[in-house]
């Protein structure tokens, strides 16, 4: 049984379209895939029409924004109703700040010497109702200034960089208890990744899981060294919460992360799907189920 909980579609910042998506994760050999966009359940209905076609299990996920004293952090949400009001409402704000950076965006890289217009950016991100950084790096790719995407943010996009610029996005225990309220399952993504390292101490984890009832954290990731997965993996059994694996695999866009690098163990899959449960009993709203054939 090889499960991959956290994936991303042309729906935000992965490349691929969502029936290739699955198309490609039933062809590397996965039982089943979670897809996980940023800040948007869009790719929804298509992949579990995708799914249920090639019968490879689906469940439906997102990829939250969320920023820890300036810090930005994300939190994967298993299963919520993305219609519930509140959910709704903050994504809805998510979104539309990552559109409003742009002009921000390459009017820093224009002060710098590099060509770009937003239109350039725009025309990367057609279909995406959640434009990214990735999009104004594929444009960078597109108008020659850069290779590939792995450049573009090494010269130009991590944060830092000249065209960095924070989105607005939500205090992660904020964004837990809408998950929660939604019915879904919150995850914290790869915690001690690229930036989230500086504030998701154990302490804070604990503080999350015992405030708001945190469901689990992304220990296998590429982003962990083989020291931090083992050390994530004891906070997690120390606190009792899930622990998962996942390649977070962005199509063409991020290399090494290819679909199934990473797995989650099947009794963690049921551990969440026993929580999504009763999340989901305590929950007003439409709460989605998972395909599992
Ligand atoms: P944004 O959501 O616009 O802040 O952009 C962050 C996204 O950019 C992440 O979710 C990743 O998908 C991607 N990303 C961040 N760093 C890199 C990198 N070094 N190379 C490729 N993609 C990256
Ligand atoms: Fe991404
Ligand atoms: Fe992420
Ligand atoms: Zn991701």
């Amino acid at each position: 049984m090889r499960i991959d909980l956290h994936t991303h579609s042309n729906r935000s910042d992965g490349t691929d379209p969502v029936d290739v998506l699955i198309r490609h994760a039933r062809q590397a050999g996965l039982d089943v895939i979670a897809l996980t966009d940023h800040d948007t359940a869009d790719g929804w209905p298509e992949a579990r029409l995708a799914a249920e076609e090639l019968g490879i299990g689906f469940v439906p996920g997102l990829e939250i924004s969320c920023k820890l004293n300036g810090i930005s952090v994300h939190l994967l949400s298993y299963l919520p109703d993305p219609s519930y009001p509140p959910l709704a409402k903050d994504l809805q704000i998510i979104r539309a700040g990552r559109n409003d950076r742009i002009p921000t965006i390459v009017a820093r890289l224009n002060s710098i010497g590099v060509p770009l217009t937003v239109d350039e950016v725009l025309a990367q991100a057609t279909g995406t109702p959640s434009v990214g950084r990735p999009h104004v790096a594929d444009a960078l790719v597109a108008n020659g200034t850069v290779a590939n995407r792995t450049e573009a943010f090494d010269r130009y996009l991590a944060d830092g960089r000249a065209g960095h610029v924070a989105h607005y996005a939500l205090e992660p225990g904020r964004a837990i208890d809408l998950v929660r309220e939604a019915g879904g399952v919150p995850v914290i993504a790869h915690p001690w990744g690229r930036s989230s390292y500086k504030v998701m101490t154990e302490e804070t984890i604990g503080r999350l899981v015992d405030d708001h009832g945190l469901a689990g954290i992304e220990v296998d990731h590429q982003d962990h060294s083989p020291e931090s997965r083992e050390a994530l993996r004891a906070i997690a059994r120390n606190l009792g919460i899930i622990y998962t694996g996942s390649s977070d695999h962005h199509g063409a866009g991020k290399i090494d992360h290819d679909l199934g690098v990473n797995s989650t163990e099947p009794e963690q899959l049921e551990r969440l799907l026993e929580v999504a449960k009763t999340n989901a009993a305590a929950s007003v709203g439409h709460v989605p189920e998972a395909y599992l054939p």
